[in-house]
């Protein structure tokens, strides 16, 4: 029977890890805040914006609300970062993905401080990772870390596949993986024999973007499985990259989905603020 990685209840005690460190900064007169920025009203944005204040208000972090309409120009949204950039009341800004058409994402994403770019997105702090330095990492990938972390899997030295290279998840999560020593490949969609590359790996992380994709025939026995993927399938439930119960009884862990990565990435985007205040105000 393979361990299920719970990332619910890892990303609860992070949480409460946090929230008992916040209380103390406070103690000490010392807060912290992130500044929220919507433009439009994508229903899916609007979840994932009202649950990262959630998670705020629940760890004691301010959070700073700003819903601009559709029509707002990248003109605008550019002085309104301008303008958070310079307030020091404020540790994180975070730009809600994806923004309408008539703006261009990497110039407002390139704009924010890398001091408060707590989704690790800008070219500054992907640097950072590249070499070493202090910087803050994509959220994703740094939570599917803590998930590793705290299930007792070993990294160090193991094979290790990471499937997909987006800028936010494959590219940070295999850099992430090789700053824990191990010996990473990166897979994508002109990758050959992938089958016989995934069976290799000790540790698979799967992220491409296809439900249920990889099913036993990539998988070596005893294999940590890592599904970073979120669809909705053919009944409408929740379900990831991976063909869970096709590959569950190989494993020797491996991630639900719902409840494994997906609970860390809000969780480390408020560790990435409380970083910023710690570290730079
Ligand atoms: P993306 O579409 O940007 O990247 C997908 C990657 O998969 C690409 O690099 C591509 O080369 C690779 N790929 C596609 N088809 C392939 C194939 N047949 N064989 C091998 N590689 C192939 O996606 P993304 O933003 O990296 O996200 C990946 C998945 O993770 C999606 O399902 C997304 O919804 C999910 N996701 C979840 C979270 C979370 O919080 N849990 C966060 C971000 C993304």
């Amino acid at each position: 029977m393979a361990q299920i990685i719970n990332g619910k209840e890892i990303a609860q005690t992070i949480k409460d890890e946090m929230r008992i460190e916040v209380e103390e900064l406070k103690k000490a007169g010392k807060s912290c805040c992130l500044a929220v920025i919507q433009v439009g009203d994508d229903p899916a944005s609007s979840v994932y914006v009202s649950n990262k204040k959630k998670a705020c208000a629940y760890i004691g972090i301010d959070s700073l609300s700003y819903e601009l309409p559709e029509e707002t120009t990248e003109e605008e949204l550019l002085a309104l970062i301008d303008k958070l950039n310079l307030d020091e009341a404020v540790h994180g800004i975070l730009c809600q993905l994806p923004l309408p058409r008539h703006i261009n994402e990497k110039t407002i994403l390139n704009r924010i401080s890398p001091k408060k770019d707590v989704d690790g997105f800008h070219p500054q702090n992907v640097g950072a990772l590249v070499v070493g330095d202090f910087g803050f990492v994509s959220c994703t990938p740094a939570g599917v870390i803590q998930l590793l972390k705290r299930s007792n899997v070993e990294m160090e030295g193991k094979n290790c596949v990471v499937i997909g290279r987006s800028n936010i998840v494959g590219k940070p999560m295999a850099l992430l993986m090789l700053r824990e020593n191990a010996t990473v490949t990166i897979c994508h969609s002109k990758t050959k024999n992938l089958k016989e590359i995934c069976k290799e790996a000790d540790i698979l992380i799967v992220a491409i973007g296809k439900p249920k994709f990889i099913n036993k025939d990539y998988v070596k026995e005893g294999a940590v499985v890592i599904d970073v993927g979120i669809h909705r399938d053919e009944n409408n439930k929740l379900c990831g990259d991976v063909d869970y119960a096709d590959v569950e009884p190989l494993c020797s862990a491996i991630t639900p989905v719902p409840g494994g990565v997906g609970p860390m990435t809000i969780c480390m985007l408020m560790k990435n603020c409380l970083e910023a205040m710690k570290y730079y105000s």
